[in-house]
């Protein structure tokens, strides 16, 4: 049974105007095969705890731990934590000009397991995975998110995730801009990789809509850099009715 621990984490970035802090105490604990919601308004760190799970340089660490499996995540490089199986859809994904999605897959997989799949598998499971998430054949000889729809970035995403077989992942707005067809097709996606692989999920959402296809276990309220209330999915109805002001108190206070 794997588990993702994160302790009382503090994160803050350099900005021209001096440190700031961003993450002010998070303490969450996912278990494999869970799924958990953290949602809150723009500004409040949701990114910052993802690219810091990932590793971002331009996070610092002050206090707090981060344990896969009891191994702490923030001494671990960028690749050693995709290797632990680690995942991270990023808000904004970036293009690798020169790199096929084939390519790329490829070589993430072979890094991660420590050798090359066995060919006639692999390239069974890379097409099984492209047709789930109906995606066009000519796509896996594109470069990687070069000249990519918002829709197709997302799509793109879920096919490594599907692939690549982490044990947790975090989707940060995975579901921004999809229209409600592609929403469907990438959570399908999501839900396979935790019916078949026990993926953990951290899934991070500015709207409830997503959960309407990946149906979260916890749902974690994120505001001001730490974690304001947690409940299970009727947090998130009664999030979608009354929105996050009931959390937003003046942040000159104290
Ligand atoms: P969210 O994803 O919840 O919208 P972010 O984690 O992106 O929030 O940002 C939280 C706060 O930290 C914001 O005020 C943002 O401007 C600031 N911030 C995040 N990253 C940086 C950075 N690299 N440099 C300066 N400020 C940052
Ligand atoms: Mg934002
Ligand atoms: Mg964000």
């Amino acid at each position: 049974m794997s588990v993702l621990e994160i302790k009382d984490l503090h994160v803050s970035v350099e900005t021209d105007q001096g440190t700031k802090q961003i993450l002010r105490g998070v303490d969450l604990t996912i278990n494999e095969g869970e799924i958990h919601a953290i949602m809150g308004p723009n500004g409040s760190g949701k990114s910052t705890l993802a690219y810091t799970i990932a590793g971002h340089p331009k996070y610092h660490v002050e206090s707090g731990s981060i344990l896969l499996d009891g191994a702490e995540v923030l001494k671990m490089t960028v690749d050693a934590r995709a290797r632990a199986g680690l995942f991270l859809a990023m808000q904004y994904p970036v293009e690798i000009p020169g790199v096929t999605v084939t390519n790329f897959l490829r070589t993430a997989k072979t890094a991660i397991e420590g050798e090359a799949p066995p060919i006639r598998t692999w390239i069974k499971d890379v097409r099984q995975a492209m047709t789930d998430l109906r995606m066009d054949k000519a796509f896996a000889e594109r470069n990687v998110n070069e000249g990519f729809s918002g829709g197709e970035k997302k799509r793109n995403e879920i096919l490594q995730l599907e692939l690549l077989k982490p044990k947790f992942a975090v989707l940060d707005e995975t579901d921004s801009g999809l229209d409600v067809d592609a929403l469907k097709i990438v959570s399908e996606g999501v839900n396979r990789a935790k019916t078949n692989t026990g993926l953990g999920l951290l899934l991070i959402t500015h709207y409830t809509r997503i959960l309407r296809y990946i149906h979260p276990d916890f749902v974690h309220v994120f505001v001001n850099g730490r974690i304001a209330e947690q409940g299970g999915p009727e947090l998130a109805d009664r999030l979608e009715d009354e929105g996050y002001d009931r959390f937003l108190v003046p942040s000159n206070v104290g």
